[in-house]
């Protein structure tokens, strides 16, 4: 698949030694796409073999770069590109190296690839600060279910719950951790060092926002608040063919009602999205009303004030519409994420970063959680995103512009010389 080159409407084009440095890293991530646990696909979890293989080759990558490198108690590969003292201040930059099943090229990797290029960039020279790039061993929760154990280490959140949950073979995450040769008892070592004042990453977007406004780049400021949960309607199984219409308590029909409320709720309010993925009919059989209909809910908003009360008006609206129908109701909630702001003063530094740059940035949300948002709770954390052709994520058919790649680099080198020469930076 030919990666395409960028649309029209850019400020100013990259100069030559950008797009081929970026044109690079497409194809390492491309190259990493390669490395995979099943074969003809894409798809590499915590630390399985295909995960030792990648690490393999980008560690040999962030030496060439002039970094030391690390691997911590969590499988996540530390490249440290020294500054000019043994106690610099460090920039982490990052982002992750696992992927979904049957993945795209550029979810996570690509993150990892821009910081190593930014490095690369440097050729030797030094920063007074230290960068510290950062692969992360786990961010989509596919193998345990869980996300975030990487970046979840770097903040030190990893506890004794996690490191006993299981795989679908009954292995625990510190029985894989030990399995791939690391020590889960040297956790406190995976923490961000002391000297460490800031963490940037750079991700694919995964949707369609930055394409529909035909920008190459958005400066996230928030990464959205989710609540997940269920609702149950609880009516009476019976004969579809022998129940009149008026003796009905159908279960289906009174969530069918539902998810057109949760539809128009969503649409109603600017920035707020709710999905019913998944519904369940039991017993789910043609000729039979249900008697129980089961509807996954997932609710997402900047603001977590509206995002709840979003969440207690449809609740409330499940109550209406099953007292209306005799019906019972239940409602269970399985995750409640508060939503994160990035650091106001990284952010900014961004902006400036990419108005030095002559590149054209949206502020905007993250509707999906990354690791910056599991850092953000612990170190001042920035986050850029890239368009995603088409919107397209999740999936091979995942994309990304050489061009989108060319001014994020740009960016990144203003943004490094700027953190570089921030007070804040070495106070
Ligand atoms: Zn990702």
């Amino acid at each position: 698949m030919d990666i395409l080159r960028q649309p029209s409407g850019a400020k100013t084009e990259p100069d030559e030694i950008l797009l081929h440095t970026a044109a690079r890293a497409v194809d390492r991530c491309r190259e990493l796409a390669a490395i995979t646990d099943v074969a003809g696909e894409t798809t590499r979890t915590f630390l399985s073999p295909a995960m030792r293989v990648a690490m393999v080759r980008v560690q040999s990558l962030m030496e060439a770069a002039g970094c030391s490198v690390t691997i911590d108690a969590a499988g996540n590969l530390r490249g440290l590109y020294a500054g000019m003292s043994d106690d610099a201040p460090r920039l982490l930059i990052g982002s992750h190296l696992d992927t979904v099943p049957n993945a795209g090229a550029f979810d996570g990797v690509l993150g990892v690839m821009i910081g190593l290029a930014l490095v690369e960039m440097l050729q030797g020279q030094k920063l007074r600060c230290a960068v510290e790039l950062v692969a992360f061993s786990e961010e989509e929760g596919v193998r345990f279910r869980v996300p975030f154990v990487g970046s979840r280490a770097l903040v030190g959140r990893v506890d004794d719950e996690l490191l006993a949950t299981v795989d679908a073979d009954g292995v625990s995450v510190g029985e894989a951790i030990r399995g791939f040769g690391l020590d889960p008892g040297r956790m406190v070592e995976a923490r961000f060092n002391r000297a460490a004042r800031g963490y940037l990453e750079f991700h694919i977007e995964q949707g369609p926002v930055l394409e529909s406004e035909d920008l190459s780049l958005g400066l996230v400021d928030t990464i959205a608040g989710q609540t997940r949960g269920e609702i149950v309607f609880m009516g009476t199984a019976n004969h579809a063919g022998t129940t009149p219409m008026r003796l009905r308590r159908d279960a289906v029909a009174a969530m069918a009602e539902w998810i057109v409320e949760v539809e128009r709720e969503a649409r109603g309010k600017d920035g707020l999205v709710a999905t019913v993925g998944r519904v369940v009919a039991v017993p789910g059989v043609g000729n039979v009303i249900a008697g129980e209909a089961r509807a996954s809910l997932d609710v997402r908003h900047a603001n977590d004030t509206i995002r709840r009360s979003a969440v207690d008006a449809l609740i409330s609206k499940a109550e209406e519409i099953a007292d209306g129908r005799g019906l019972g109701m239940a409602w269970s909630s399985s995750m409640e994420q508060r939503a994160v702001a990035m650091d106001a003063s990284l952010t900014h530094m961004v902006e400036n970063a990419a108005s030095a740059a002559e590149v054209a940035v949206l502020r905007m949300m993250s509707g999906a959680g990354h690791d910056a948002m599991v850092v953000a709770e612990r170190l001042p954390t920035a986050m850029i995103f890239l368009r995603s052709p088409g919107g397209i994520s999740h999936h091979p058919d995942e994309l990304v512009y050489e061009g989108d790649v060319a001014k994020a680099l740009a960016v990144g080198m203003e943004f490094l010389k700027m953190f570089d020469q921030a007070k804040d930076t070495h106070a």
